[in-house]
């Protein structure tokens, strides 16, 4: 989607299709000057509720990406069908 190495690093601190849930679920901190020190920091915090927050938006993400994914194949394909619901 952006042209780079879509790892977990960039899945959840800078893809810029989840910049809105990002905002939403991780603190600022983590991702304003992103780096591979607070993604770790981030993976190994035993913050229960940042690991909800960290959990939710995982799961927000990959609903997007699924989505996002399948509009891209159904608009390549010339399939007539129109997605009314995106999470
Ligand atoms: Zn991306």
């Amino acid at each position: 989607m952006c042209n780079v190495l879509e790892d977990e690093y960039h899945f959840i601190l800078e893809c810029c299709l989840y910049k809105g849930l990002r905002k939403k679920f991780l603190p600022v901190y983590y991702y304003k000057r992103p780096s591979m020190v607070k993604f770790i920091e981030l993976l190994n915090n035993e913050d229960c509720l940042l690991i909800r927050k960290l959990g939710s938006y995982v799961f927000h993400d990959f609903n997007i990406q699924t989505n996002y994914v399948y509009s891209i194949y159904v608009l390549s394909s010339g399939m007539n069908v129109y997605i009314t619901h995106m999470t």
